[in-house]
């Protein structure tokens, strides 16, 4: 039989576990919580792509379109059906752990100029309607690197669209390419929201927004920057922000010349 000093210290001990408990379930309810908002956001916006697809081919079907129009019909149900495999990308991050999702890198020869210009080209529309001016300068003298094409077109794809979803119509957009010894540079500036300094350290961890509030205005899940990241430090380089609040954010993303095997 135990004291009842014994008991009361077995007591406080279970309070301490059922406490533990109850602070573990609330995390996993809480994780739980968000990752169905983050689910049901990539719903909604798998839904846009796909409404528009559909209403394209339509009215090339219905022959609504004339000869003239086609290509741009097609081009933009490329770009879309891009998106679509790039919120499926997303949606099988939420859902799944790290192990499964493994992209082999592909090394090869990829030329810069194509390269910006494949990324830019889904967002043609976009910019034509909010007539950005998109300036793009090419310092570096090495015309191609040794890399994976379709990770290196994810990132630059993921950085111009936060360039464009964080700053207005009208504004330009600049991009940069230089070079070192190892390494190429490609920057892109724009003139917008920024990102605050304290949150900077933040915006690549998985799911991070910058003020949730602000940021429904956007749309979007965190993984983008998260992404972009994970793949250029799989292609041994990274990612780096240098950005002022109000003023607008360059994102530079540096890849090796060449990738190690
Ligand atoms: P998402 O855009 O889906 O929220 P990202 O991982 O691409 O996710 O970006 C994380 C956060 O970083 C964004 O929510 C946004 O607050 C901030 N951010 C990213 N790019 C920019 C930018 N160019 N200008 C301002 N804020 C940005």
């Amino acid at each position: 039989i135990r004291s009842p000093k014994e008991l009361a210290e077995l007591a406080e001990d279970f309070n301490h576990m059922t406490e533990r408990l109850e602070e573990s379930f609330n995390q996993i309810r809480k994780s739980e919580d968000e990752k169905k908002t983050m689910i049901a956001q990539l719903s909604h916006d798998i839904k846009t792509p796909v409404t528009s697809i559909r209403s394209q081919i339509e009215a090339i079907l219905d022959g609504m379109v004339d000869d003239e129009e086609r290509p741009v019909y097609l081009e933009s149900i490329q770009n879309q059906a891009m998106r679509l495999s790039q919120l499926t990308d997303e949606l099988l991050e939420v859902t799944t752990t790290q192990e499964n999702k493994k992209h082999k890198p592909v090394v090869r020869k990829v030329w810069i100029d194509k390269i910006l210009v494949a990324a830019l080209n889904s967002f043609q529309v976009q910019i034509k309607t909010e007539k950005r001016d998109i300036q793009i300068e090419l310092k570096g003298k090495t015309p191609f690197i040794y890399t994976d094409e379709e990770g290196m077109n994810r990132i630059l794809h993921n950085i111009i669209a936060n360039a464009l979803k964080y700053s207005d119509p009208g504004t330009p957009i600049k991009i940069q390419e230089k070079e070192n010894d190892h390494f190429i540079q490609i920057s892109v500036q724009d003139f917008g929201v920024g990102v605050p300094e304290k949150e900077q350290k933040h915006i690549f961890e998985r799911f991070y927004r910058v003020e949730k509030s602000r940021n429904q205005k956007y749309g979007g899940t965190g993984l983008g920057l998260f992404i972009s990241l994970e793949i250029a430090e799989k292609l041994g380089g990274n990612i780096t922000v240098r950005s002022k609040s109000g003023e607008g954010s360059t994102f530079t993303v540096s890849l090796p010349k060449r990738v190690k095997e």
